[in-house]
């Protein structure tokens, strides 16, 4: 087996998304243009939201949507142990505490049974989180209609990280439309659905938390004349009204984003049919493919497979010795140093440490060719 090396993710730029960058590069506006909000109105109308709000990264729109609903010392947010530490370290940045709910063993996303059991018991010692932060790991939707209704039960707000899951959809509506969420937070970083070199989004439907977002988006300060204390104070007038940061998305990402959104459809289409292939291809090994629910559409960021019944670490190494550079998705992050340090253990989450033990991603991106995915897949084979 020969030929170049396969990465696991890899972006996909067409002159179209070059030429869209330069247009505003020869603009007046390389921040604080009319690129922005159209990328925006073009995200939340994509994913039916009512509003969106650009940012320059998933991890400051987690922040940020923590930061929105109150989370600050004291409160406690929850999320799932098999996820990017962003997911978890948002909490952390407002100044709350983060616990974890272990995960399905089926879907890999945050279990419904273990979160209605931690909620009894967090009930009833009178701990229960402010935020659950559920995960649509891999672009598989999480089962939201039944968290969102155990959430909903003990006054818990959602937020939906969804940096997997931009195009992916349950039962016809776009993960983002915030059915059962506060927010939904899309990523896009080069690996991920769609990119803006480094950004992220958060859509609500809630008026309320969008003025918050937008606040806390740019420095507390305000212009809106509607808002301001004084009036008719002058036309350079504006106030900082709240604490605020400098999250903002400049137009030359917006234009690259807006331009490469046209192509969402496409690029799930093109990941569902390499899913498919890998499917078929790993048919009949000892290899436990990714389960995708009925009524689900998956956004397919990550193809991940188990090997229960191989050395993960002589797989992974065979197919990087082959040029296939597959990953593993994710270290559970109750395990990372810094969590066992504020006094998580291994054993903490079983189902997460199980499913981290023999986890592998395997290349899934819309560029990558049927015989890249053949290669792989034969690769894989001879290694099984
Ligand atoms: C990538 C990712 C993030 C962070 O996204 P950035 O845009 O890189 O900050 C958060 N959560 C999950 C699940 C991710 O995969």
């Amino acid at each position: 087996m020969g030929g170049t090396k396969i990465p696991y993710a890899r972006q996909d730029v067409t002159e179209e998304d070059i030429e869209a960058v330069v247009r505003v590069l020869r603009s007046d506006f390389l921040a604080q243009g009319p690129v922005l909000p159209a990328f925006e109105e073009a995200v939340a109308g994509a994913v039916r939201a009512r509003h969106g709000v650009a940012v320059n990264s998933a991890t400051s729109a987690l922040h940020m949507a923590c930061l929105a609903l109150g989370v600050g010392p004291g409160d406690i947010v929850w999320t799932s142990p098999i996820t990017f530490v962003a997911s978890a370290n948002a909490a952390l940045y407002c100044g709350a505490s983060v616990d974890f709910v272990d995960i399905d063993p089926r879907t890999w996303n945050l279990s419904p049974v273990a979160l209605a059991e931690k909620l009894e018991h967090a009930a009833r010692n009178g701990r229960l989180p402010k935020v659950v932060i559920a995960v649509h790991f891999t672009g598989e939707p999480a089962a939201m209609a039944e968290i969102g209704a155990l959430c909903r039960a003990h006054g818990v707000a959602i937020v939906e990280d969804a940096a997997h899951a931009l195009g992916a959809a349950c039962d016809g509506t776009p993960v983002g439309a915030n059915i059962h969420a506060d927010m939904t937070v899309f990523s896009f970083h080069p690996v991920k659905i769609i990119t803006t070199g480094e950004g992220g989004l958060i859509t609500t439907n809630r008026d309320d938390l969008a003025a918050k977002l937008h606040a806390l988006r740019s420095h507390g300060i305000t212009r809106d004349p509607a808002a301001l204390t004084v009036a008719d104070a002058g036309g350079w007038y504006y106030e900082q009204q709240s604490l605020g940061y400098n999250f903002r998305m400049t137009d030359i990402q917006a234009a690259l984003g807006l331009s490469q959104l046209q192509r969402l459809d496409q690029y799930i289409n093109r990941r569902q049919s390499i899913a498919a292939l890998y499917d078929a291809g790993l048919e009949g090994l000892p290899v436990v493919r990714p389960y995708r629910a009925p009524g689900n559409r998956s956004a397919l960021h990550l193809y991940v497979v188990r090997l229960p019944e191989h050395d993960r670490r002589v797989i992974y190494d065979g197919l990087h010795a082959a040029g296939i550079a597959v990953n593993v998705h994710y270290i559970p992050v109750h395990l990372q140093p810094y969590y066992q340090a504020r006094g998580f253990r291994p054993g903490d989450f079983p189902e997460a440490e199980r499913y981290y033990a023999d986890a592998l991603s395997l290349p899934m991106y819309p560029r990558l060719a049927d015989d890249d995915v053949a290669r792989v897949i034969e690769t894989l084979r001879g290694l099984l």
